[in-house]
């Protein structure tokens, strides 16, 4: 039997770092920093309501026991990532406790949810190993993280790379994390049967997790299977070669040595401020799949993929007041398609609901081929623009009777072996004949009326 569980660091969107004003906005190293980020004596922390908000908002997101009292800890560690010697985190009384995550086929508990600061980052420009300097960048010192904590739930590396997916995907959803430029940090706790626990430390993405896991997965069974016994450790993980290595025994908590943060009143929420952030709080994207399906009879895959930002979903509802659903799933699912392939967030494309409005109008008049639409869809997506201004420009308006029957006597003329094919009932040269007409058109002549001109023209 496998265990797994992970800790994840998620940074909230956030303008400022968790209790100082410097900005989390990337600059020259060290530039964005103040007396308090830099732990010089004598500064004081004061809390970013903003932050706190937005891990209240992925607590509730995530169905949490949110405590109205919680308290700031410090962690003690030595090291130059961090100038005070301590983190000021949330020890035993975090802010959200108890809460659940839904993945397709399972609900995944959560132990708890706390912020913290994140430490400064070093840099090592000669590997980690045997250089004698280490560059330290403190921007970074101060920035506000929410650490999600789950159990060992997970049976598989594949399931726990699905809940931070998931995990990403909500965070975005609810408006506090970017899910294309926002970051993750995770460590993984594994352990096999017959070998205890050992956590894999900062992994910074999901594929990574998940061969972090394998890995340990194979590591620990082997050393059970020789009968030895293994050691709870903290490793570290090599992206390049997607082994772990030790990298110490495993702190324990006393060596930390938590204490209450003397220079931070109690964090304190009350009802009304709760409620009021309940209120901004949007459909649960789970529940939100469930009434696409249902409401507007689309696909389960096609809800699920609408959902990727909330966004895309908002426009989906609003331009199916006004024509067909399924069509319009379809055509979203198009648009997901480009926006994977360009690796750009439909928030920022500017395509609005009522060019999806006139692209569909346009489709179903028949004024556009279908694969002129495919073509002045992803136009209108990348670069927003009237819809059937855009279409002219681009040639993608279907062409009239006339203009196609131009081109079907060309083709006839052109193909003479295929005519008599035709003739002698080949059905085949028939759809080559079909074929050749609309690539003479460019993609703009409709397919049913090349056939019916085709035909016309072949069987007097
Ligand atoms: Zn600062
Ligand atoms: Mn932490």
């Amino acid at each position: 039997m496998v265990k797994i569980g992970l800790e994840i660091h998620l940074q909230p969107n956030s303008k400022s770092k968790l209790f100082c004003a410097c900005s989390t906005e990337g600059a020259e190293p060290n530039t964005k920093v103040c007396p308090t980020c830099l732990g010089m004596p004598g500064s004081k922390p004061r809390l970013n309501t903003d932050a706190f908000i937005a891990a209240i908002k992925l607590a509730l997101a995530m169905n949490c026991k949110i405590q109205k009292i919680s308290f700031f800890a410090r962690k003690t560690y030595f090291y130059p990532d961090l100038p005070k010697n301590f983190q000021i985190t949330q020890y035993d009384q975090p802010f959200a406790t108890e809460g659940l995550l839904e993945l397709k086929d399972r609900k995944i508990p959560i132990t708890r949810i706390h912020i913290e600061e994140d430490p400064a980052s070093l840099k090592h420009v000669e590997g980690k190993k045997g250089t004698e300097y280490v560059l330290i960048d403190y921007n970074r010192s101060g920035t506000p993280l929410c650490e999600i904590v789950t159990p060992p739930v997970f049976s598989s590396p594949a399931e726990a790379r699905e809940f931070l997916e998931e995990l990403m995907r909500l965070a975005d959803y609810i408006g506090i994390f970017d899910a294309q430029e926002g970051k993750i940090r995770a460590d993984v706790n594994v352990s096999v049967e017959g070998h205890p626990r050992v956590e894999v430390k900062n992994i910074t993405s999901f594929r990574d997790v998940e061969r972090a896991a394998q890995f340990e997965i194979i590591r620990q069974e082997s050393i059970v299977a020789r009968g030895e016994r293994g050691v709870t450790e903290t490793r570290s993980f090599d992206q390049r070669t997607g082994t772990t290595d030790s990298m110490r025994h495993k702190e324990t908590e006393e060596e930390y040595g938590y204490i209450p943060e003397p220079d931070l009143p109690p964090l304190i929420i009350t009802d009304e401020q709760l409620e009021k952030v309940r209120l901004e709080m949007p459909e649960p994207p789970r529940k939100r799949i469930a009434r696409f399906v249902k409401e507007y009879k689309i696909k389960q895959e096609q809800a699920e993929s609408l959902m990727s930002e909330r966004a895309l979903a908002d426009q989906f509802e609003e331009v199916v007041r006004k024509n067909d659903a399924s069509l319009a799933a379809m055509w979203y699912s198009y648009v997901q398609k480009i926006l994977n392939f360009n690796a750009v967030r439909f928030d920022r494309t500017g395509f609005k609901a009522e060019h999806m409005n006139d692209f569909l109008g346009m489709l179903s008049s028949g004024v556009v081929s279908k694969r002129g639409a495919e073509l002045l869809l992803r136009e209108l997506l990348l670069h927003p623009a009237p819809a059937r201004q855009l279409a002219e420009k681009l040639g993608l308006l279907a062409l009239g009777e006339k203009e196609t029957e131009e081109i079907v006597e060309k083709v006839i003329k052109e193909n003479p072996q295929a005519v008599s094919d035709v003739k002698r009932g080949k059905e085949k040269a028939m759809q080559f004949l079909v074929g050749q007409v609309i690539r003479a058109s460019q993609g703009r002549a409709k397919e049913q009326a090349v056939l019916a001109l085709l035909k016309n023209a072949l069987k007097q």
